[in-house]
This record gives structure tokens, C-alpha cells and sequence, in this order.
């Protein structure tokens, strides 16, 4: 035997990975393959590739690593395969499996351990950090910063909210439908505090009581995708306790990303008999915005005078492909605008925002992001809704760079309460 041969290992999950017949439909959904052309690059590539990690086949070289980090995570390979590969199950395991082993460069170090596990999860150091970094962009500054600097500020909005939402708000109107707990996020929170007030008002319009518990941290889902999966189930845990105290009919998530993490608990923590039944339980009962209000809302009367201006809508990967969720937020759409919705060639590719991507992988975050804002201008449409804070700093600042200002790009909740009286809950 060859002493320097890699060892066969076994962090994949066997079934899983076998599951892979190695047809290539998904190909054509892989947004870095279709970036690059390159087989490495797609999803029936990278499966070969963890596979022959896990066999000893391959040794885990930067250039294997490269390959892995290079996924957006977007799962919309998931979306294209007949044969149902758990694909995004796979990628955390290869994910917690490299961070334990791969030695990466100071810089990538000091972006993954400090700013983006020791900040982006907790609002309170968030806020503390954009304060420079807004301060920068206002003098105008940014520009002498290092291109990966440069863009990273580039991404905050020119204005944010942190306004927070109550601990209680209670249903409006005469007829009460029942009680929510809502999930305020963590970038949510800190850069769109209005948008979370007007996710609850909507929700208190069409009749629900909606509790937010202080007490709830980050969804984890920034751990759970960079391989850091024993945090993630820490997070999970304190979110479960939490959220298993009230009396509550539904937990209401606004953003795609944590969305998909707190539906996929039960997965997180199927191996711990003390939580894995309390993790299904609290995974059943998450629902995102728009999948819990479309069946409430009534399709408002035709386009008023002045509402000539057309719409489109930018699939969120974690609500199109994990959560499977795109015709509830169209009809949402539709029924405040009819008409005015027009499709986005490509809506369901990512704009390579993905979590953190766009700070761990600029190169490719900012192809996807010329893609994305390439078929917005082909629509013609002057407002782009969508329903996941980082694709919504990801488009403005591509839309920013290539000076289409007049373009705004809204999340779903924004967009309803600015057409709130056409927004008519329908009768029970
Ligand atoms: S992941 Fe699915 S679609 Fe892609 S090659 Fe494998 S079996 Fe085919
Ligand atoms: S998760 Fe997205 S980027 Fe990664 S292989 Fe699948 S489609 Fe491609």
C-alpha cells in the first residue's frame, strides 16, 4: 500500500451519495456551470468529486477545495434531478468535513472565524461594525480600499433600518384568524427593521397576533453552510427552546435563507434523541411569509391610473428550490398589480449573493451579479421584488454599478404594505 495514499474516510452519507446516476440534467441549473463550462463546476461534478474524497481517491488539495467552496449552496440542482439527490445534505457534510481538516489562507481565516462567525450572527456586533463601514462610504473613502473591501461596502443599502419589532403585536381588525411567532433575523433585523414591521402589520391586518421572542438568536444557517454544523445545532436548540414556549399556530420567517435552515432542524438534529422529535415539531410549523398569506389575500381590482411601471420578481434559491416556494409569492404579486408582473428570464439563478459567498468568493459572486442585473434590464421593469435580504443588497449594488438608479429592488413585504389598500384579506 502507498503510505501517502488519502485514507478512505466516511462523512458522506453512502445512500445519499449513490443516489447520484450521473445523468447531467442538472447541469444546465448550475449557475457557476454555467458560468464556466466547467464539469468541476457542476453538481454531478462535484458529487464525483466528494465521493472520491470519501473512497480515499482524491486527496483534498486547494484545487479539490476549490471546487466545493466554489458552490453557491443555491440547491437548484436539487430542483433539476429526477433521481432526487439530497444535494445540499451532502455539500454540509463535505463542508464540515474540509473546515476540520484544510488549512486556509490568513485572509480566508480571518473572513470565516472572525467576520462572518463572530459577527454577521449576532445584531448587536453587527451594528457595532457597519458604523465604520457606513461611515467609509459616506466620506466617500471606500473607493481607496482593496477591490474585496470595496465591494463588501458596497453591499450595505444607503439607508437601514434597525427599528425593532415589538414583543407582542396583536391582530388588527375584527376578525382574529390566530397567533404567529415571527423570526427577526439577524441581517433582517439590523439592515431592514421596516421590513420587518411591515411583515407583522400585514400579518396583524389579516387577522394574527404575533409574538417575537427576544430571546431567539440566528437561525445558524451561515454555520450550517460553511461546515460548521455543532454551531448550527447550538443555534437550533436555543431557537426550539425558545419558540416551544408559546402558544402559537405558526413561526413566520421573511427571509429565504434562514427560512430553509429552520425548516431543515429536524435534519440538523436527527442523530440527538433528546431533540430530534422537538426539531421536527418546530420545523413543521415554520412558514415563510409568503406560502402562509397567499391563500388569505383577495386578487384586488385592475391596475389603478398611474401603475404603468411593470414588476418582476427574482426567485430567492433557498425559497425556489429547498422550500420549493414560487407561485405563492407571484400570486401575491398579482394580486396587488395584475398584470404588471413580468417574468425574469433566469429568475431562479442565483445572483450569487448565497450567505456569505459574496464575501468568501467575490469573483464569482460578481459574474452571477452581472447576469442577474443583465436580465432585470431586459425587462424593462422598474421595481424587483424578491424575498431574502442578501439577494437584495446583492442586485442593488449590481444594478448601483452599472448606474440603473431608477431601478428599485423591494422585499415582498415592502411591496405589499406600498400597495397595503389593495392588499384585502379574503373572508373565512
Ligand atoms: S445530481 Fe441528479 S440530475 Fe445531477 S447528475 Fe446526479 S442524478 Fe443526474
Ligand atoms: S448548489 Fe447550486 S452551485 Fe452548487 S452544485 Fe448545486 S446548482 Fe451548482
Amino acid at each position: 500500500m502507498n503510505a501517502a495514499a488519502p485514507a478512505k474516510t466516511g462523512f458522506l452519507d453512502e445512500t445519499k451519495a449513490l443516489a447520484c446516476v450521473h445523468c447531467g440534467l442538472c447541469l444546465g441549473s448550475c449557475p457557476t456551470y454555467l458560468e464556466t463550462g466547467n464539469e468541476n463546476e457542476s453538481p454531478r461534478g462535484r458529487i464525483y468529486i466528494m465521493r472520491a474524497l470519501q473512497d480515499g481517491r482524491l486527496s483534498m488539495t486547494d484545487s479539490t477545495v476549490r471546487h466545493i467552496d466554489l458552490c453557491l449552496g443555491c440547491r437548484a440542482c436539487e430542483t433539476a434531478c429526477p433521481s432526487g439527490v439530497q444535494y445540499g445534505a451532502l455539500l454540509e457534510s463535505t463542508r464540515e468535513y474540509i473546515e476540520k481538516r484544510h488549512e486556509r489562507s490568513l485572509f480566508q481565516r480571518l473572513l470565516r472565524r472572525f467576520a462572518i462567525e463572530q459577527i454577521i450572527p449576532f445584531p448587536a456586533r453587527m451594528r457595532w461594525a457597519l458604523g465604520p463601514a457606513r461611515l467609509v462610504r459616506k466620506l466617500g473613502l471606500h473607493q481607496f480600499l482593496p477591490k474585496f473591501a470595496r465591494d463588501a461596502v458596497g453591499l450595505l443599502p444607503e439607508s437601514a433600518s434597525s427599528v425593532r419589532v415589538p414583543e407582542f403585536s396583536p391582530a388588527a381588525g375584527e376578525e382574529r384568524r390566530g397567533r404567529v411567532g415571527f423570526v427577526s433575523g439577524c441581517v433582517m433585523s439590523i439592515l431592514f427593521g421596516d421590513t420587518n414591521v411591515a411583515t407583522v402589520r400585514l400579518l396583524n391586518k389579516l387577522g394574527f397576533d404575533v409574538v417575537n421572542p427576544p430571546k431567539q438568536i440566528c437561525c445558524g444557517a451561515l454555520d450550517a453552510h460553511s461546515g460548521n454544523l455543532n454551531r448550527a445545532r447550538e443555534f437550533a436548540k436555543r431557537n426550539i427552546a425558545v419558540f416551544e414556549e408559546l402558544n402559537i399556530d405558526a413561526i413566520i420567517i421573511n427571509a429565504a435563507g434562514c427560512g430553509s435552515t429552520l425548516k431543515e432542524y429536524g435534519h440538523l438534529l436527527h442523530d440527538d434523541p433528546e431533540w430530534a422529535g422537538r426539531a421536527r415539531s418546530f420545523s413543521d410549523k415554520v412558514m415563510d411569509l409568503t406560502e402562509w398569506i397567499a391563500p388569505l389575500i383577495q386578487k384586488s381590482k385592475p391596475n389603478g391610473e398611474g401603475d404603468s411601471d411593470s414588476i418582476t420578481y427574482h426567485d430567492a434559491c433557498h425559497l425556489a428550490h429547498p422550500q420549493r416556494i414560487t407561485v405563492q409569492p407571484r400570486d401575491l404579486i398579482r394580486a396587488v398589480c395584475g398584470d404588471r408582473l413580468h417574468e425574469l428570464p433566469e429568475s431562479d439563478v442565483c445572483c450569487g449573493s448565497a450567505g456569505s459567498y459574496n464575501l468568501t468568493e467575490p469573483e464569482m459572486a460578481e459574474r452571477l451579479q452581472r447576469r442577474k442585473v443583465e436580465n432585470i434590464l431586459k425587462t424593462g421593469a422598474k421595481t424587483v421584488v424578491t424575498t431574502n435580504p442578501g439577494c437584495i443588497l446583492q442586485i442593488r449594488a449590481g444594478l448601483r454599478k452599472v448606474g440603473a438608479l431608477d431601478v428599485r429592488v423591494l422585499h415582498i413585504a415592502d411591496f405589499l404594505q406600498e400597495s397595503a389598500a389593495r392588499v384585502n384579506a379574503k373572508e373565512s
